[in-house]
């Protein structure tokens, strides 16, 4: 019944499918019973027009509809109505499909009408109101579900009531035998948790608080369980899967730890090592995520892994989420590699025609044992012969999905070295990177001293750049960092633009050394621009944000960041790193506005207090929630329907909890109660398929 296609629903037909399914993904009766109204319109009250006043937002009236009537000429066309009851009257407007709504209105018929009060010179109109005969049938009341919805639904009619009259009749088809409950029965009673057809009703259609409460946690419940079964799952399958075996540690690897390693590891590094050592020698497939601080030198980690791969026969290959972070990984690596004669190649998606065919080719027949880039390494077209190891670096970028197509590569999946930056919040890991084992670097290069954070106000700006000067006249270089202006590139690109005529009037051009990077330059001029920063022939890199992860130029010693209160504090962090990779002292300088929002000079207080990058990410997941962060919002990793995983960590744990006892139970989902799960599991992984083809 569930499968049904929504098109046979009272109210819908095959347009209105065909745009549901366009703009929602809504396919299903399923679909529609999970589309969850993210609030509600209490319709319980019924409001004199005489109450109705200054801050009065929804209302809910009753009286007679009079004059009727269209008013103005083209674009400006209008319908107004009057409403009145015994204490007032109010005017009605509709702008839009007025004729309809004409045809639809009777003079002098009782209505009920509810919507959004606004005001014009003071007084009160309602513009597309919803509007029902008093004693009209399927009127709603209670509390009225509020969908998500698009505009081009809107414009096509699919209001918000057509939604939510759609689901009623749905409810008037289904029963509680058509929605079979898919959690094991005994789960309802030991987390407390309400069937699902109730559930499902009552987020639709709350008859009271405490049922929409119940609806909604066991709705996010059974959400986070589900996501949680997955990983649960993918952690069994990796750890059951057969991995390549790197029997040895051999010449290349032991060559390079003798000859060309430039400094010594540190305690941290070495025991990750081992950790992998461990892992590639069992014969099973290697999940690993390496956490580690901006600086902490995850790089020669990966590298070191690469040449473990290299010694038992394998090609390995480092993937950036970023053109410049690929090119500068490229060019540590080949530097390091430089007298072991170990080929290494650059492919991105700017490398194009002969030079990417030949790479390809040498990848097919294995001459080339490693390969660096970005995500133009999972394209279909780059195949390898014996990919023993995939090293991803600031993973937060790919998608759990991205992973897997790295496993698709070979015939047996290669190792998998996942390494951030960005250290993550306990809720974000369970829910990201459930699935893999975790090494922490916890210990920083020796010889770093701490980076002096300090929060400053436009008004001291010449104060800062005097300071900048000093520490250019001492042999450092300096970073100056515009915010990215999400909405608009047009904006973002004239406020570096400006921006970089002011550096050059306080670092006057025969003086200083100063180039830029920005994400409209081309690939070639960004990174010539780079270049000659990263070789000292530039004392200034303005920049926006596109050095954020990864670039390391040891001898940068100051970081400034304009309008600071535009950046997320992960941002920060991240930006900070860039800073304090030599023996210098370093200087991360914070440049606001001199008026600041609670939250921004509360942000700006965690920079300057701590430089603990695990205590900066819970902060930022707590003030921002997962929506924003890492890059995860486009991406849609963390879409979550209906829970959250800040303020449900609870849920998170106790369904995580649950997953794993079902998964070691029973990993095949064979037993009876575990049915509707298998069920469940298999159809979403049929319609996947089935999307990605269609
Ligand atoms: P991240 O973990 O942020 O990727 P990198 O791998 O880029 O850090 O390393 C940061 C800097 O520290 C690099 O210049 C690197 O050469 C240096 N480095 C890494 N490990 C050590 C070490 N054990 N001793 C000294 N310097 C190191
Ligand atoms: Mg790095």
């Amino acid at each position: 019944m569930l499968d049904t296609s929504a098109e046979y629903l009272k109210g819908v037909g095959p347009a209105k499918a065909e745009l549901l399914r366009t703009e929602l993904n809504i396919q299903s009766f399923e679909d529609v019973l999970q589309h969850y109204p993210y609030r509600y319109f209490d319709r319980t009250q019924v409001m004199k027009i005489s109450e109705i006043h200054a801050q009065s937002d929804f209302v809910q009236l009753a009286g007679t509809l009079i004059n009727i009537a269209e008013e103005g000429e083209g674009r400006r066309k209008r319908l107004v109505a009057t409403l009145y009851d015994d204490s007032g009257q109010i005017e009605l407007i509709w702008f839009q499909s007025i004729s309809w709504v004409r045809n639809s209105l009777r003079e002098q018929g009782r209505y009920i009408v509810f919507g959004r009060v606004s005001f014009f010179n003071g007084v009160p109109n309602i513009a597309h109101p919803e509007v029902d005969l008093v004693n009209a049938e399927n009127i709603i009341t209670g509390l009225q579900p509020v969908y998500p919805t698009t505009e081009k639904l809107k414009s096509r009619g699919i209001t918000n009531r057509s939604f939510a009259r759609i689901t009623q009749s749905l409810f008037e088809k289904i029963s509680l035998t058509d929605v079979p409950e898919i959690l094991p029965q005994g789960y309802l009673q030991q987390y407390k948790l309400c069937n699902r057809y109730a559930a499902l009703r009552w987020i639709h259609f709350p008859d009271t608080d405490e049922h929409l409460e119940a609806a909604r946690y066991r709705l996010k419940w059974e959400e986070l369980f589900l996501s949680q079964l997955k990983i649960a799952r993918l952690r069994l399958q990796h750890t059951a899967q057969p991995g390549y075996l790197f029997k040895e540690v051999g010449q290349h690897f032991n060559e390079f730890f003798s000859n060309h390693l430039p400094f010594q590891l540190t305690g941290a590094q070495k025991r990750v090592l081992k950790e992998i050592r461990m892992d590639t020698a069992t014969g099973r497939q290697m999940n690993r995520l390496v956490q580690g601080d901006v600086g902490s030198g995850k790089t020669i980690v990966a590298l070191m892994t690469m040449l473990l791969a290299l010694d038992n026969g394998f090609q390995a290959c480092l993937m950036a989420p970023t053109e410049i972070l690929a090119q500068q990984h490229f060019r540590g690596i080949h530097e390091l590699l430089e007298k072991m004669r170990v080929p290494v190649a650059l492919l991105t998606g700017s490398i194009k025609g002969k030079e990417r065919k030949d790479i390809l080719n040498r990848l097919r027949d294995g001459s080339l044992a490693f390969v660096v880039g970005t995500h133009a390494l999972i394209e279909e077209s780059v195949q390898f012969q014996n990919l023993g190891l995939a090293v991803i670096d600031e993973q937060h970028r790919f998608g759990v999905d991205q992973r897997a197509k790295l496993w698709q590569k070979n015939e047996k999946a290669p190792h998998v070295l996942v390494m951030t930056a960005t250290p993550i919040p306990r809720t974000l890991a369970m829910t990201l990177y459930g699935d893999l084992d975790v090494s922490v670097i916890d210990e920083l290069p020796p010889g770093r001293q701490e980076i002096k954070t300090v929060h400053r106000q436009e008004m001291s700006r010449s104060r800062v750049m005097e300071f900048v000067k000093s520490e250019i006249g001492k042999g450092r270089q300096a970073y100056i960092v515009y915010p990215l202006i999400e909405e608009s590139e047009k904006l973002d690109y004239e406020s570096l633009m400006a921006g970089y005529e002011q550096v050059k009037i306080w670092f006057p051009e025969h003086k200083y050394r100063i180039c830029m990077v920005h994400g409209r330059q081309d690939a070639a001029e960004r990174e010539r621009n780079m270049q000659r920063f990263i070789k000292g022939d530039a004392d200034i890199l303005v920049a926006t944000t596109v050095i954020e992860v990864g670039v390391n130029v040891p001898n940068a010693s100051v970081m400034v960041i304009e309008s600071a209160e535009r950046f997320g504090l992960s941002q920060l962090h991240q930006l900070r790193g860039r800073v304090g990779r030599g023996s210098e002292q370093s200087y991360c300088i914070l440049i606001t506005g001199n008026k600041l929002s609670k939250e921004s000079a509360q942000r700006m207080n965690i920079m300057v207090s701590t430089a603990n990058g695990f205590i900066i990410a819970e902060q930022d997941l707590a003030m921002r929630g997962p929506g924003d962060l890492y890059g995860t919002k486009q991406s849609g990793i963390l879409k979550f329907k209906i829970a959250d995983i800040v303020q449900d960590m609870h849920i998170l744990e106790q369904t995580r909890q649950a997953a794993q006892q079902l998964v070691a139970e029973d990993p095949t989902l064979q037993l009876p109660q575990h049915a509707g799960l298998r069920r469940l599991l298999q159809n979403e992984a049929r319609q996947s398929h089935w999307r990605k083809i269609s």
